[in-house]
Formats: structure tokens, sequence, C-alpha cells
């Protein structure tokens, strides 16, 4: 749509322009630093950074009912840059000019009512949003066109060139650097670092057909970050990973959409994440407070976030009510189905700390809580979740088994709207399916598949029909045999009933 075309009152404000002062920020020394390079950590301490806008102020010069009408019309805006995440440039990159925004899709992902017999059984209204409906299939789109478009956005400015993208990823992180690497071709080499064995064959073919140099480290994901840490200390490389406080920001997207979702009302809403390295949860959380603090909500939503029981560091750290005696310990994990969350040591963890006392202070209550879940609830509930209708992955089934673990434990209650957040597209991890529905996983998950879950193909092959070899098609009258015997063998299996005429 044309810009005359849209009401009067956001007419000047439907196109963003640059704006802002963006620097990165310390959480721990509370030092600033200059956006004009790539940071990852705080040169004079070593703390994670998070990017702060210090003229966030003027964000309110707008009432919350122009900015809904802005977000709102924006969707009918068809310029490439502004149909993703940069909807909402203002609050997660409003430094780069649009001609640097990358997209390739990412983003506006559906919030799907879940399904109604399901949301009776379990007593609660809930959703799936599907950002496993995002380019390379998984939520790290969000950030991966962010920190794109500002490595562009510093590549078109000629502060600049021939960039070698690195990150160590548990599958999906490398998926998305390598598409949005490869889209940036030739400005940007990728390569990515997967632990052996440990990410599924959907993912490990992800950065390959992307062109990306791919390496397999002996491992889990907490080694393969060691390695991409000293390569970034050490040589000059653009660290893809959520430690890059730009994927951190565009995360935050995921946020504003459901605040636009919900027609910006909040205040019954509850957020289900899981949780791995932490980022997600951290960009949820700063997305939100963001929001807030700009008035465009009124309410900040309950955050539930949920890690299994093999990978459970930031579960055991809230386990103790006292805050000034948590102390955080890594965990040695154990193999998980939640296999992009098998992470013991999350990088993210200085800032969820931060995030949660700021969050919680604001709400004036707790209002971030963090549970624990089984692998085989895991398991059970993506199998259920996708039995009605939906896309889930592992992490979309660990989802549902936090919020059901959450209604027990009185967190949240039918008055709330659950969202629940499948982190990627179910297909990247049917091979866990396929090992329910067989039974063969290694003992180490402690998964018994249920029997009235589990599903299996049947082959049907007419026994006196003798199939032809390859290339040789059957002649007329045995084919038409093939065909009645066999459709009369699947009517028998479904125990259909035989029409009168
Ligand atoms: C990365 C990832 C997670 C974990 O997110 P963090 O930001 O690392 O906490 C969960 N699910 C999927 C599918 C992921 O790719
Ligand atoms: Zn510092």
């Amino acid at each position: 749509m044309n810009t005359s075309e849209f009401p009067e009152d956001i007419q000047e404000h439907i196109i963003p322009k640059v704006s802002g002062n963006y620097e990165y920020h310390c959480l721990n020394c509370c030092n600033v630093w200059d956006i004009d390079q790539l940071l990852y950590t705080c040169p004079s301490c070593g703390h994670v950074l998070m990017i702060k806008d210090q003229q966030s102020d003027r964000l309110k010069q707008l009432t919350a009912k122009q900015w809904h009408k802005i977000f709102n019309y924006r969707k009918l805006l068809n310029i490439q840059g502004l149909k993703g995440i940069f909807r909402y440039h203002e609050f997660l990159g409003s430094v780069l000019p649009i001609t640097s925004l990358i997209y390739l899709g990412e983003g506006h992902t559906p919030m799907i009512e879940a399904n109604e017999m399901l949301q009776k059984q379990i007593g609660i209204r809930f959703y799936y949003k599907n950002d496993g409906q995002n380019p390379s299939a998984s939520f790290k789109d969000r950030g991966m066109a962010c920190a794109l478009s500002y490595i562009n956005h510093l590549i078109r400015s000629g502060t600049l060139s021939e960039v070698l993208a690195i990150c160590a990823s548990t599958g999906d992180t490398s998926a998305a650097a390598a598409l949005y690497g490869a889209y940036l071709s030739p400005h940007i080499k990728t390569a990515v670092l997967l632990p052996h064995k440990k990410v599924t064959p959907q993912q490990l073919s992800q950065p390959l057909g992307s062109g990306a140099k791919v390496f397999e480290i002996p491992g889990v994901f907490d080694d393969c970050m060691k390695v991409v840490e000293a390569l970034s200390d050490h040589y000059h490389v653009a660290l893809l990973n959520s430690k890059n406080a730009w994927r951190i920001l565009g995360q935050e997207s995921y946020s504003y959409e459901i605040a636009q979702d919900f027609d910006y009302q909040l205040s019954s809403v509850a957020l289900v994440v899981p949780i791995g390295n932490a980022g997600n949860i951290t960009a949820v959380m700063n997305g939100l407070i963001k929001f807030y603090q700009a008035g465009i909500i009124k309410d900040l939503p309950r955050i539930i976030g949920v890690q299994s029981s093999h990978a459970d560091p930031v579960f055991r750290y809230y386990q103790e009510k006292d805050a000034n005696k948590r102390n955080f310990k890594p965990v040695t994990v154990k193999p998980s189905v939640a296999q992009a969350a098998m992470i013991g040591n999350p990088v993210s963890m200085p800032r969820v700390i931060n995030r949660v006392n700021r969050y919680n202070e604001i709400s004036g209550k707790e209002n971030v809580f963090v549970v624990q879940v089984t692998e085989q609830q895991i398991m059970d509930c993506q199998i259920i979740a996708n039995k009605y209708g939906h896309i889930a992955c592992t992490h979309g089934g660990e989802c549902l088994a936090g919020m059901i673990t959450a209604v027990k434990q009185k967190i949240i209650d039918d008055q709330y709207h659950v969202v629940l957040d499948s982190t990627a597209h179910a297909l990247k991890f049917s091979g866990f399916q396929n090992q329910y529905f067989q039974n063969t996983f290694e003992p180490e998950f402690e998964i018994i598949p249920k029997n009235e879950l589990q599903n299996f193909p049947e082959l049907i092959k007419p026994k006196d029909i003798k199939l032809p070899a390859p290339g040789a098609p059957l002649d007329p009258d045995s084919f038409q045999l093939f065909v009645n015997k066999t459709s009369s063998e699947i009517a028998s299996c479904l125990q259909l009933k035989k029409r009168s005429i």
C-alpha cells in the first residue's frame, strides 16, 4: 500500500526513519561501548553485553494508541525490509537504514489456538506460536536477520569487508547463520561448529546445503562454544551465537508479535519458552520490558521457562528461593530429545539473572518462573500435540509439558491464555519421533513409548499377485486385480462400510 493511503495521523511514521543511539551495555561493570565495531564481551571485564538505545525516551512521544495503529498498518506495507521483524524497527534496530535490512521471510509466525479437545482435557486456553515456520525452520532466524542486517550495514558503509561468520550450534543456529550468510554471498562466508552426532540429519543438511564450511567436533555444544569463543578472541571472525547482542535484539520480535496478536492486552497472558543457551528467554523478557516502558503494553505477561531434567542449570539456580543464596553452577548434560536446548552452561545466564530481576521488579511480583520436565513428558507431549493438528518440535512438546507442570504448581490457572513456543519445525526432529514409534531410544534418554501414542506404516501387498520387475508394467487385467485386492484389504483394515450403490 502506498504511504498516502495510510491514515493521516500515522503517515509520517509509517516508514521508520534511522533514529536512536545504540550502545553495547555491560551488565556487570556498566561500561558502554560504541556499536561501530563487533563486540561480544565487555573489553574491560569480559562480561556479556546487551544493546541499549540511549535515546529510548523518544519512543514515549507517541501514545500507545498511535503505536498500535502504526504496527497494525505496517502489515500493509510492501517494502521488503519491513515485512518481517523490522516492522518493529524503532525497537530492534532503529539505527540501521532500511536499505541494509535483510528479509528472508522470518517473523510474523502464526499463533494457532490449540485443538479444542486438547484445551478441554488440559483445562487451559492455549496457543502454539509456530516459530518453526521461519525460513530455516526455527526462531533463530529472527536473531540472525538482525545480526546479519547489522553486518550488512557495516559492509555497505565500508567498515567491514570479507566477513567470515562463525558459530557453534546445537543445529538451528548453524542452519540460520548459513542461510543468511549465503544470502549475503559473496560478502560473507560462514563456518559452523557442531557437536559430532548431536544434531539431527535434517539440521546437519541445512548448513551443508547453504554452502557453509561445517566442522564436527567431539563433545557437546558447550565444548563447541569454547572453541568458537577462542576463535573469536584471537582471529578476525564475526561471531553469530546469541553471545552476539544483535541476535538478542532480533529475537525480541517474538514478544512484540505476541503483544500485537493479543491487541496489546497481556494482563492474563502467560508465555512458555524452552531454555537452552537462554538467549530466547532473555530476548522475550527484554522485548516486553521495552514495550512496557514505551507505554505500548500496560501489563507484563507471566513467563515460564522450561528445562529438561537432563539439562537444567537455570531451573536449579531458581530452585533456591532466597535470591541472596543463589549460586549458578553449570551442569553436565545428559542426552535430551530437546536437543537444541541441551546446554549445561548457558552463555546468557548473566543476562537472565539481570532481566528476571528487572521483570519481577516492574511486575511488582514474582512473574518469571522456571519449571523442569522429564524426557518422557517432552516426548509424550510432542506426539500428543501433533496428533491434535499441531506441528510442534520436541521443544514445543517441552513447552506443553511445562505448561501442564505450571498448572499443577499453580503458577497459572484457567484464567490465563497461554502461548507455547514451538521453537522449530517438527520435521527437524522426526528422528526422535521415529525412535518413539519404534521404541529404539538408547536407555540414557529414559523414554518408554506409550502404546496409544505410537504409529506405524502398514505395508499392503496382496499375497497372490506377482508384482512385475521395475519398468515392466502389469498387463491391464492384472493391474485391475491389483487395485481391487489392495483396496479391499485397506477397506477391511479400516472397517469401511460398503456403499449400497
Ligand atoms: C536454540 C533453540 C532453543 C533454545 O533457545 P536458547 O535461546 O538457546 O535458550 C530451543 N529450541 C530450539 C528449536 C532452538 O533452536
Ligand atoms: Zn564490563
